[in-house]
């Protein structure tokens, strides 16, 4: 089975359409969280998200905050304006789909999270101490999260010291399942990695085959839309930096 893996939307539904157009044939997809927040594109991303085969999602700190389930306090203050603004425009149909989405799904070997698997909705996995300290966190063999928007590996060797590796990832690179790990895709809508493109993975199950893929797309057209929406015209130059 080939699956689509992707986090952090952030309601940019022209990056989405690239990735979803790029990613060839697939099965089902698995989302991790963040489908809003910061872009102008909220309600065409759930309604483009939630008809995709096989969709499994889980909730991020944006969805959860939209839905009340985290004070808009917590955010910085750009973060808590596109807060305002999304409130405003979302539908609610869309609020009611956010509000149905889980903190953490278990599907066979894989966890899924939108932070980590201790606290799912706020802890960034960024290096090997935080890797390392969520490692009894989860049951399965693979455990993916997004949060971070940095497209990442850790994996833990089966040895006394428990040492984990960290790889950051490069478009084209591939792992096999081989021992435990964490696995992140990077972002689709606003990438920080320094490389502006969209990030995804397709997984394929027979093969135990991971691989990490960029697309490019039209960047400019979003920040238009950001620009004219006024959500943060900081939202909008970040994406071009890929920060
Ligand atoms: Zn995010």
């Amino acid at each position: 089975m080939r699956t689509l893996i992707i986090s952090d939307i952030h309601a940019n539904i022209t990056a989405l359409n690239a990735v979803l157009d790029a990613a060839g044939p697939f099965d089902r997809v698995w989302c991790l969280g963040d489908v809003v927040g910061y872009g102008p594109d909220p309600n065409e991303c759930i309604e483009r998200l939630k008809d995709l085969p096989g969709l499994r999602c889980v909730k991020g700190n944006h969805d959860a905050a939209i839905i009340g389930e985290i004070e808009m306090a917590a955010f910085n203050p750009e973060a808590q304006t596109s807060l305002t603004w999304l409130s405003r425009v979302l539908r609610p149909k869309n609020l009611e789909w956010l509000t149905s989405l889980e903190d953490r799904i278990v599907d066979g070997k894989i966890t899924m999270v939108h932070g980590s698997p201790r606290n799912p909705v706020w802890e960034y996995i960024m290096d090997i101490p935080t890797a390392r300290a969520n490692m009894d966190a989860f049951d399965t063999e693979v455990c993916l999260i997004g949060h971070t928007h940095i497209p990442s590996v850790f994996q833990f060797e089966d040895d006394e010291d428990h040492s984990i590796s960290l790889e950051h990832l490069f478009p084209d690179d591939v792992f096999y399942t081989n021992r435990k790990m964490i696995i992140n895709p990077g972002s689709v809508g606003q990438p920080r990695d320094h490389d502006p493109r969209a990030a995804f993975i397709i997984y394929d199950d027979e093969k135990e085959l991971w691989t990490f893929h960029r697309i490019d797309y039209d960047i400019e057209s979003v920040q238009r839309r950001i620009r004219s929406s006024g959500l943060p015209h900081r939202h909008a130059s970040r994406l071009a930096l890929g920060w």
